[in-house]
């Protein structure tokens, strides 16, 4: 079973698969497999560039927990997204010492449910689940996320509305 957990940046992907490691879970970060597949800095973004479609297709079949936000663009057999409130999730980026219009792009992002979006686009509906980190601690992620890979927990999406979190623009 290779289970991917992906969302916006800030949500608890790095938080949660230290967790499931801590329980004996074999986990393994996107960040350290796009070595090869970078071409080039956004500088205006401050992250790597890299070609999703050829590191994906390099992507080796794993039995263990993938965890990123590009996790969704690879075929895993289930898909976790995180999620998490749009205020509280850029108050948690600024903590982490990001630019301001960094964390209001990610909140923002996060408010449009741009990755629930990508993963649909992508997933059938019984591979998905998605969770609020707003309201479950890291533990009760982990608790559900070992649920949901040993098919304890059904899969579940769409609970979730922060359209009204957007900025009205003038
Ligand atoms: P990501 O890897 O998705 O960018 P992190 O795991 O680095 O997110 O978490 C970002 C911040 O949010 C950290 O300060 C972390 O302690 C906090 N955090 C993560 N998950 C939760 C949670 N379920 N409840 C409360 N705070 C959380
Ligand atoms: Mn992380």
């Amino acid at each position: 079973m290779m289970c991917g957990i992906t969302g916006t940046p800030g949500t608890g992907k790095s938080s949660v698969a230290a967790e499931l490691e801590r329980r004996g879970h074999r986990v393994i970060h996107i960040s350290d497999t796009i070595g090869d597949f970078v071409t080039g800095d956004d500088p205006l973004r401050d992250t790597r560039v890299i070609d999703d479609e050829r590191w994906a297709a390099a992507f080796p079949h794993t039995d263990g927990v993938v965890e990123g936000h590009l996790a969704h663009l690879l075929p895993c057999d289930r898909i976790v997204v995180l999620r998490c409130r749009p205020d509280l999730l850029r108050s948690r980026l600024l903590r982490r010492g990001y630019p301001e219009a960094k964390c209001a792009e990610n909140a923002e992002a996060e408010a449009l449910d741009v990755i629930l979006t990508e993963t649909v686009e992508r997933y059938p509906d019984d591979a998905i689940l998605e969770l609020d980190t707003t309201i479950l601690s890291i533990e009760e992620c982990a608790c559900r996320i070992e649920q949901f890979m040993q098919g304890e927990l059904p899969p579940a999406y769409g609970g979730i509305d922060w359209s009204h979190y957007l900025i009205p623009q003038p």
